[in-house]
């Protein structure tokens, strides 16, 4: 088992780090959080007192934190004038495809193998090792990344080079919220229609409607399996984590020069849900707003 440090320990960090130990592999934990590395202790890793002190003896670093400008500043200032020769380096964070790549050439520049693996799922798959990671590096260095992530997953795919996995991530997560408002309008509108939401979700589940959104994660409460909407829409995928996902999408799709309307509006649909104070609900919460009943979410 390769000696790994990982650095940024919260929500999924935290899960992520124990499946590795738990699978046995010798963890160097770091995190600013002192209560978040306390809990990386009890969970079997070893705490360390800063990124250069983890770093320093690991053969993989494993990084998970929330957004491009740590990552950069994490690689630039700790892990690479720190981390030992020959080191495999992974981010697991959703960042910008820009960040990715600038980090990737940062290292390459310096002898390191990098990956940018984002994942998919949210915290219960992060603690139950079931992630689905995309990852975007060399094609000769994906056994290793592969190797090093499986403790944590479910799957891991193989995106492309470096930034294809934010990439996929961000496209998904851009498909996942236009589903998703297409799947609330149609129970809106269905409901408007005098039509019961078990028989359409019965119906679109069948139909050429049906997406995941539908059958798998249905909004509405009471309807299908058991999903955020069946518990106040809390926990599940923070409204917050999608917008943040929907502009990196917004902004990648700017530089490219690619049309994406329907991303446009969802992000534009998910910012005016969570400036309703409705930040920190699942985002299959926006079927109330749509529906004109924000009153149902207090
Ligand atoms: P989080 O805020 O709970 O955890 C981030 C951790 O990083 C914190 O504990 C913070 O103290 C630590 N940190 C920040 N800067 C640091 C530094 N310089 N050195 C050491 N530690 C540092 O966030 P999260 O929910 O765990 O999400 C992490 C990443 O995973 C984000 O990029 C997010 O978009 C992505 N993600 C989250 C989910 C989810 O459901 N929460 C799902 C998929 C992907």
């Amino acid at each position: 088992m390769s000696r790994t440090a990982f650095i940024g320990l919260g929500n999924m960090g935290s899960g992520m780090a124990a499946n590795l130990a738990k699978a046995g592999v010798p963890v160097s934990a770091f995190d600013l959080s002192a209560a978040a590395l306390e809990r990386a202790a009890s969970n079997g890793c070893t705490a360390r007192a800063s990124a250069a002190a983890a770093v320093a003896d690991a053969e993989v670093v494993i990084t998970m934190l929330p957004a491009g400008p740590d990552v950069r500043a994490l690689y630039a200032d700790q892990v690479l004038p720190n981390a030992a020769k020959g080191a495999l380096l992974i981010d697991c964070s959703t960042i910008d495809v820009d960040s990715a790549r600038a980090v990737a050439a940062l290292a390459a520049g310096q002898g390191f193998r990098f990956a940018d693996a984002p994942v998919s799922g949210g915290v219960m798959a992060a603690e139950a090792g079931t992630l689905a990671f995309m990852a975007g590096c060399e094609a000769a260095d994906f056994p290793a990344v592969e190797l090093a992530l499986k403790p944590m997953a479910r799957v891991v795919i193989h995106a492309g080079d470096a930034g294809a996995g934010q990439a996929a991530k961000i496209c998904n997560n851009m498909l996942l919220g236009v589903s998703m408002l297409g799947t609330c309008e149609a129970f809106a509108l269905a409901e408007k229609l005098g039509l019961a939401a078990d028989r359409f979700f019965e119906i679109a589940s069948k139909s050429s409607g049906q997406c995941w959104s539908v059958t798998s994660y249905c909004p509405v409460p009471g309807v299908g399996p058991d999903t955020p909407a069946d518990h106040g829409y809390a926990g599940g995928f923070a409204t917050a984590m999608m917008l943040k996902d929907l502009k990196l999408a917004q902004e990648a799709a700017a530089r490219a020069g690619a049309a994406t309307p329907m991303g446009n509006a969802a992000e534009a649909l998910y910012a005016l849900f969570a400036a309703q104070g409705f930040a920190g609900r699942d985002f299959s919460a926006v079927l109330q707003m749509l529906r004109g009943e924000l009153g149902a979410l207090s």
